[in-house]
């Protein structure tokens, strides 16, 4: 449907921003896998997201939320429906005012498109503590905010005061931290809700102490994680007790390789792209690595990625 010549005019109609048709998402993930999307969408305002969205829900299309991809499978059958990029949502200032659900310190407002590191960036340029944690997370504050990401015992709960979302009808609406159900990388949202920014409450420091650092987290992971590979971070979720890299590293998964895909060498809990890999390679690693921990551990590891799309 997507692909129709009615599609296209609509969109080209409703002019809601940069619009790719059949666009090989291995071009917008950090995995470099996947599949091609029927539509990659940026739209370039919050009110061309939301006619973009009224539309496809009046369309029955299929629509998701996308960020940098960088936690993100494809499938290599690709995805039948509309990713929507919030990129090009790209505000971030300081909030001249308190904002609802205002827990104290500085109120830094940023649209989901902004990544991760330009708000760690910022937050040094304006000397504001709080966001060192998030240095070398490669997502967008859409993305971060969805997943809680988080690093070195701090995550989004910890510094996100409140969201704007649009909801599954097509409402824009605020809500307040007091409202947010974090748990462990995952944030709860309405079905179908997009974030289409966030408030952060980051405290005056020192700019000094704040780059010491993240000089300091940046360089832990430069020795820790394959950055030299492209991966799509952590693959399953920590289960209580024991890191699921430790695990699958004593199961003596590191360096399995199927396709092009490979359990990392350096950090078993990442699967690296060795040039060539399809989705299938990854997903085959994934289920090779699960069904091996259950059967000697009984641990049940649950994926931390997202996988969406069809099978090719
Ligand atoms: C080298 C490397 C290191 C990493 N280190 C860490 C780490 O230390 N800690 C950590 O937590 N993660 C880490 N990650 C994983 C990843 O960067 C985070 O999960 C990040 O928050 C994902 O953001 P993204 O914008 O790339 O989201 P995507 O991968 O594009 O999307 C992830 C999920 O969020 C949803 N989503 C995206 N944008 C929105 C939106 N605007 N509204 C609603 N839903 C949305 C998507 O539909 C999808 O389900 C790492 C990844 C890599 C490659």
């Amino acid at each position: 449907m997507v692909a129709d010549r009615h599609f296209k005019d609509e969109m080209i109609g409703i002019a809601v921003g940069r619009v790719l048709f059949d666009e090989p998402m291995s071009a917008h993930t950090s995995m470099g896998v996947g599949g091609r999307a029927d539509a990659l969408i940026f739209p370039d305002t919050a009110e061309g997201l939301g006619e973009l969205v009224s539309f496809l829900l009046g369309e029955g299309i299929p629509f998701l939320p996308v960020g940098n991809g960088t936690n993100l499978i494809v499938k290599d059958g690709g995805y039948r429906g509309v990713l929507i990029s919030l990129e090009a949502l790209q505000g971030l200032e300081i909030r001249e005012f308190a904002v609802e659900g205002d827990v104290g310190g500085v109120p830094v407002h940023a649209q989901a498109g902004v990544s991760l590191s330009g708000l760690v960036d910022f937050s040094v340029r304006e000397s504001l503590a709080g966001m060192e944690f998030c240095a070398g997370i490669p997502g967008s504050v859409g993305g971060g905010v969805k997943m809680n990401a988080g690093a070195w015992g701090r995550e989004m709960r910890d510094v996100v005061a409140s969201i704007s979302i649009l909801d599954a009808e097509g409402r824009m609406r605020e809500i307040a931290r007091s409202d947010l159900l974090f748990e462990y990388r995952n944030l709860d949202l309405p079905d179908g809700a997009i974030i289409t920014g966030a408030d952060f409450h980051l405290l005056r420091g020192d700019r000094a102490v704040i780059r010491e650092r993240i000089s300091e987290i940046t360089a832990a992971r430069r020795a820790r994680h394959p950055l030299a590979q492209r991966s799509a971070g952590s693959v399953f979720k920590n289960p209580p007790g024991c890191p699921a890299g430790k695990m699958i590293e004593e199961a003596g998964l590191k360096g399995l390789r199927m396709g092009g895909a490979e359990i990392s060498e350096k950090h078993g809990n990442f699967i690296v792209n060795r040039g060539s890999a399809k989705a299938a390679d990854v997903i085959a690693l994934i289920d090779t690595a699960r069904k091996r921990i259950l059967d000697e551990r009984g641990v049940l590891l649950e994926p931390e990625l997202k996988i969406i799309g069809d099978e090719s």
